[in-house]
């Protein structure tokens, strides 16, 4: 089986990916981490990505595309894809179906997770920490007991550039556009089955295998 999970920041969209991929024993295939290890290792295109990586765009797809394809096409790669931010772009996912074909394979489906656009804010912009002792706090799902102060400490609070509203608001802005279009893609080709993302993890879990279970080429291990 090969699928793509898709989804806007924040839907837990990583986390699903790898709990995916182990559940129905796929390979797991995170262009992001691919990425994040070049850099780390200090590779030439390590490099190259991390220019685009550190303004928060999109790699470009002559760079991006060649990586993935060599990736999918080791031997590793025959049990079965969970494609995790890959394909960003219409050219993308065309280079993609035309290198399974060349394979005699295909997409079988593409999870969309979907989270009401103000949680992902909420959950998004959620994040402070204590720049004195490095406590971290959720508003969702940790906050301290007393609005702006560091529990351990008592320091004030402060939000990470990253995590604050103007930033996570473009940063949704972009992703949704590519989102968009690629549902459209994968729409057209009748393989988008879209997943509601609120709730707990395994009740999103629980979801997506569902909605596997009626991928008609779908041949699950669990
Ligand atoms: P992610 O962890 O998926 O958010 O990816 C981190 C960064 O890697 C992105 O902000 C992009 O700069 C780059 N990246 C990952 N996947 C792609 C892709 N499919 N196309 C272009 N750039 C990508």
């Amino acid at each position: 089986m090969r699928l793509i999970l898709l989804g806007l920041p924040g839907v837990g969209k990583g986390t699903q990916a790898k709990l995916l991929a182990e559940r129905v024993g796929l390979l797991h295939v995170s262009t992001g981490d691919m990425f994040r290890e070049a850099a780390a290792a200090g590779t030439a295109l390590g490099k190259q990505a991390q220019e685009y990586m550190a303004k928060g765009a999109l790699v470009p797809d002559e760079v991006t595309i060649g990586m993935l394809l060599e990736r999918i096409a080791k031997p590793d790669a025959a049990v079965g894809l969970m494609l995790d931010g890959f394909p960003r772009t219409i050219p993308q996912a065309e280079a993609l179906d035309r290198a399974l074909a060349g394979q005699g394979t295909q997409i079988d489906a593409v999870l969309y997770i979907q989270v009401p656009e103000a949680e992902l804010v909420a959950r998004l912009t959620g994040r402070w920490s204590c720049p004195i002792c490095g406590a971290i706090y959720h508003m969702l799902t940790k906050p301290p007991k007393a609005a702006g102060v560091c529990d351990a400490c008592g320091a004030a609070l402060s939000q990470r550039a990253d995590d604050q509203p103007a930033t996570v608001n473009a940063r949704l802005e972009t992703n949704r556009a590519w989102t968009e279009a690629l549902a459209e893609f994968y729409g057209k080709q009748g393989k988008l089955h879209a997943i509601e993302g609120m709730g707990s993890m395994e009740g999103i879990t629980a979801r997506l295998m569902d909605a596997l279970a009626r991928v008609p080429s779908a041949t699950q291990k669990a």
